[in-house]
């Protein structure tokens, strides 16, 4: 390809996964700018930097970016260990970004605000697939406008975490109530242990964040006794937070579970089922954290309350493209019966790329964790495969954007258990080599012409 006719790809978000798109895209020969909100790159995983990964180095780190690091005598991590967010951002996304060759192609300090296409509004349809994308965005010296032939969207969803409200919506009187809240995994053990040592804290929600916060709070009741943990559970069953223990191939994350089923045993977690939160509300210098009505529910008294019930996209600034989303997760159509936790009884996920993250609006794209919406179980690999595919389909490359190049370790969740018992794994285990199953009894099923097993 020509420089004349080097496609410019621009990608929202310097996280891992918009990082390694740019990876791929230099690999490629094709141009790619990365605008990035954060004053540094891996803005949102740095607000995480405490937390221990479920997932080792070996998953953590793309393997364009790998050859990019590769040529600058990067001193890899040892592909076992297990990073926190914090070593992630020193050890790889750093480096990455500063001393390759894709230093030139990221921009910190730089908030996307709105796309659209040069001359087109929305409702404009003939001629629109060769307008090049107009982006605004926004840096300390005003806004800026840049133009693409692609865009991927990989901005993450960390900075617009789900309410407290059962029902979606901020509880009544969460708004007001914020100097005691705090979203997604606040540092209890370290940089705010002043604010939860000795205190009573409830944590929302039954996702990886929940489980992470409240093995951390027994630690510190470990510490300082009279900490008190409540876990204030939606559903009936907490079970289901426990994961898939030793199914799970992703080993840490099996035992985070696992951890947390021990501690719920031994009576350290006071465990509120069913509460489905209503209302907050301050009195006496406490949060009275309520389920049902004010008059006739229940309620929890704590001094804190954090709120780890997972995240949503924003998707304001994509309003002038033309998206089309499932309308329950929130993430492109043809993603959401492989990821719905709804029907999706198998926890594990397929690997997929450009066809199922493409849009209405040619050569938009979502990727990351972002491109799962709602859904949760994302998957730092997931991404890598997704970039890697989509940045093959705007080189025009379909053989390598329709490839799967990826098997994804198995989460061993699995709501339906087949003949053969839990001890063979999710669903039997992980397909031997149809990449559309999503499981060994699904692929088993779809070989003798049946649909599936019903794993997704
Ligand atoms: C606590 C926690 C632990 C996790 N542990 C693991 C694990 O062990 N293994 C694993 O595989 N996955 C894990 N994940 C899931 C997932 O892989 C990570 O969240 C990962 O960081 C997702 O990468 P990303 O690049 O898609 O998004 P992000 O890392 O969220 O990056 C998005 C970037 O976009 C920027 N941005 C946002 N809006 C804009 C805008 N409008 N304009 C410009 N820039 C913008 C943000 O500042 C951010 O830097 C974990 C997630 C969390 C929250």
């Amino acid at each position: 390809m020509t420089a004349t006719t080097q496609k410019t790809v621009a990608i929202i978000g310097a996280g891992p996964v918009g990082l390694a798109a740019a990876a791929h895209a230099l690999e490629r020969n094709l141009k790619p700018l990365v605008l990035e909100a954060g004053p540094t790159v891996g803005h949102a995983v740095r607000q995480w930097g405490h937390v221990r990964m479920f997932s080792p180095w070996e998953y953590g780190v793309d393997r364009a970016a790998e050859r990019l690091l590769a040529a600058t005598g990067w001193n890899s991590p040892d592909p076992k260990l297990y990073p926190t967010g914090g070593e992630l951002v020193e050890r790889y996304l750093e480096p990455l970004a500063t001393r390759t060759a894709l230093r030139d192609h990221v921009q910190t300090s730089s908030r996307v605000i709105s796309i659209s296409r040069s001359g087109f509004d929305k409702v404009k349809t003939k001629g629109r697939e060769n307008a090049p994308f107009e982006i605004h965005y926004q840096n300390g010296a005003g806004p800026k406008t840049i133009r693409a032939d692609a865009v991927i969207d990989a901005s993450g969803s960390w900075s617009s975490p789900n309410p407290a409200g059962a029902n979606g919506l901020a509880a009544i009187g969460e708004a007001e109530a914020q100097t005691r809240i705090a979203y997604a995994m606040p540092d209890v053990l370290t940089r705010d242990r002043a604010r939860y040592a000795g205190r009573t804290v409830a944590v929302v929600g039954s996702g990886h964040s929940a489980v992470g916060g409240l093995i951390d709070l027994v630690r510190l009741k470990e510490e300082v006794p009279a900490t008190k943990v409540i876990w204030l559970v939606r559903g009936a069953d907490p079970a289901k937070a426990f994961g898939g223990g030793a199914n799970d191939k992703l080993v840490a994350r099996g035992e985070l579970g696992a951890r947390l089923a021990r501690l719920v045993g031994d009576g350290q977690i006071q465990v509120e089922r069913e509460f489905r939160i209503t209302y907050v509300d301050e009195t006496d210098g406490r949060l009275r954290i309520g389920s049902g009505s004010a008059s006739s529910g229940r309620h929890a008294v704590a001094d804190e309350m954090i709120v780890a019930t997972g995240f949503r996209p924003d998707l304001f600034f994509l309003r002038e493209l033309r998206i089309a989303l499932d309308p329950a997760l929130e993430c492109p159509l043809a993603l959401a019966p492989l990821i719905d936790p709804n029907e999706h009884s198998c926890g594990t996920v397929r690997p997929h790329g450009a066809r199922e993250l493409a849009q209405p609006e040619p050569g938009f794209y979502f990727a990351g964790m972002k491109s799962y919406g709602r859904a949760p179980t994302f998957l730092m690999l997931t991404g890598y495969e997704q970039v890697r595919s989509i940045i093959a389909d705007i080189d025009g490359d379909r053989a390598a954007a329709e490839r799967v190049e990826l098997v994804l370790p198995e989460t061993g969740v699995c709501n339906l258990r087949p003949a053969a018992g839990p001890e063979q794994g999710c669903c039997g285990g992980p397909a031997q080599q149809d990449a559309a199953a999503c499981c060994a009894a699904d692929e088993a099923a779809k070989s003798k012409g049946a649909t599936g097993c019903g794993c997704g």
